[in-house]
């Protein structure tokens, strides 16, 4: 008999500190609902989102604010009252990319459940997380355990079009937010398959992207007879030395600490490189050959700028007095954008382009000392043994660097496991998330922020 108490007891030790309650089954329910309401971006109508989520606070009795940043444009937070640590935001956007009928196998915003799957546009970005996000905070309030923190659920519109009628826009007009906040967990890395092992990659930083449009100005005239030069060979001439690409490799600290993580799971012939990447990326041949295997980790290792946009003239036979085109740069964060743009200005001053930036955001390093990552680690360790937490680094951008810009800890972390094949259909056709995989990411979810935010 006192055996049996005393292996009760350890079993209770054991268990989870907020005790599981049967939330994944809600939690599965309000995601084919939310699939279903209509936030396709543009124009994005996120009014509709804060509604859903403003009837399930309501129903938990818990108070929350709203805003619109312009019309239909909808923003909603609330904070649950802890101690006096630093708070922690957990972060969603509300707004979807759009989607084509024509290339689904179900209706894009149908919520269905087929073959195991929910179906739908946001099942990975972002409504998954974002339901995920909503069943911890229900359930911390649900426990009505003193938390040692606030915790704030906030969610915007407009990630998907640059955040500036979202986020951007609440930290300007709702300051009060953001004040005594140290910690945010956002959309950016998830649970991986990978070969035969799970790796969860959290995000602690993201290329910088620095939007330039070039112009050029020179004599017009009749296209039977050119001159020396025109404002279009001008344009031709500044983007062929950027297809050279000049920008010379070097790995910041997070993408070294990143390559070394992927290096044993990665194939053989690429395991010594990734675990000396500074090393590697000296040999031209070796840095073309990571670009042709991967776009997304050669990004990693140098400043890039994709040539999107030009145009001159309108006629066929008229040499226009100007022509611009527009490029979509992205640097490493570990310098100021204005270093890069002088740079770009001095390899191009030859051509006589003006350079003008469209955008530039600063860079921003989320550090990983802090309670929410030693969180992810250790919780991920004891309930998936054997898998990972490596760092990761974005090459595209989300709403985290507004965040780490007020100098908060931001994580780009949902640990739903994901296998590699699947991420490509965010932004694609068909995308889905698993019913198993998103239940467990539920209540994984709820115990990392529960041994972050429970003494
Ligand atoms: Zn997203």
């Amino acid at each position: 008999m006192f055996r049996c108490l005393l292996v009760l007891l350890a079993m209770l030790l054991a268990m989870p500190r907020v005790l599981a309650q049967p939330i994944e089954d809600e939690a599965l329910a309000w995601l084919q609902e939310y699939i279903r309401i209509d936030t396709v971006n543009p124009p994005g109508n996120e009014y509709r989102a804060v509604e859903f989520i403003a009837r399930i606070l309501e129903a938990e009795g818990i108070p929350y604010m709203t805003a619109e940043s312009a019309p239909g444009r909808g923003n909603i937070w609330a904070r649950l009252e802890g101690g006096d640590e630093p708070a922690l935001i957990l972060l969603q956007h509300t707004d979807v990319v759009p989607a084509d009928p024509k290339y689904w196998s179900t209706e894009p915003l149908s919520g269905e459940i087929r073959d195991g799957y929910v179906w739908g546009r946001g099942t990975l970005d972002m409504k998954g997380t974002g339901v995920s996000q909503l069943a911890t905070f229900v359930s911390l309030k649900r426990s009505g355990i003193p938390l040692n923190r606030d915790v704030l659920l906030v969610a915007t519109a407009d990630e998907e079009a640059g955040g500036l009628f979202g986020a951007g826009w609440l930290i300007e007009h709702h300051p009060e937010i953001f004040e005594g906040v140290g910690l945010l967990i956002n959309e950016g890395g998830n649970g991986e398959k990978l070969a035969d092992e799970i790796i969860f990659s959290v995000e602690v930083t993201q290329k910088v992207p620095v939007w330039l449009r070039l112009t050029a100005v020179d004599t017009p005239g009749h296209g039977s007879m050119p001159n020396t030069s025109s404002a279009v060979t001008r344009i031709v001439d500044a983007l062929a030395i950027l297809r050279a690409n000049p920008f010379p490799p070097r790995i910041v600290p997070a993408v070294d600490a990143m390559f070394q993580a992927l290096a044993p799971s990665s194939a053989p012939e690429w395991q010594e490189a990734y675990s000396h990447m500074a090393n590697a990326v000296q040999d031209a041949g070796f840095l073309e050959k990571l670009q042709m295997h991967s776009p997304a980790l050669h990004a990693l290792t140098r400043d890039t700028c994709s040539i999107t946009r030009f145009e001159a003239s309108n006629k066929i036979n008229v040499v226009p007095p100007s022509a611009w085109a527009e490029i979509d740069c992205r640097i490493l964060p570990d310098r100021p954008s204005e270093v890069f743009v002088n740079e770009l200005r001095e390899l191009t001053r030859p051509t006589g382009v003006e350079i003008e930036v469209i955008m530039a955001f600063t860079p921003a390093v989320s550090a990983t000392n802090t309670l929410l990552y030693r969180a992810i680690e250790e919780v991920t360790a004891e309930r998936h043994p054997g898998s990972r937490v490596m760092q990761s680094v974005s090459t595209g951008f989300t709403d985290s660097h507004f965040t780490r810009d007020l100098g908060i800890a931001s994580y780009g972390f949902d640990p739903t496991i994901v296998p590699e094949a699947e991420f490509a259909r965010i932004h694609g056709n068909d995308e889905r998330i698993s019913v198993d995989a998103f239940r467990r990411g539920v209540s994984d979810h709820l115990a990392i922020i529960s041994a972050v935010v429970i003494d």
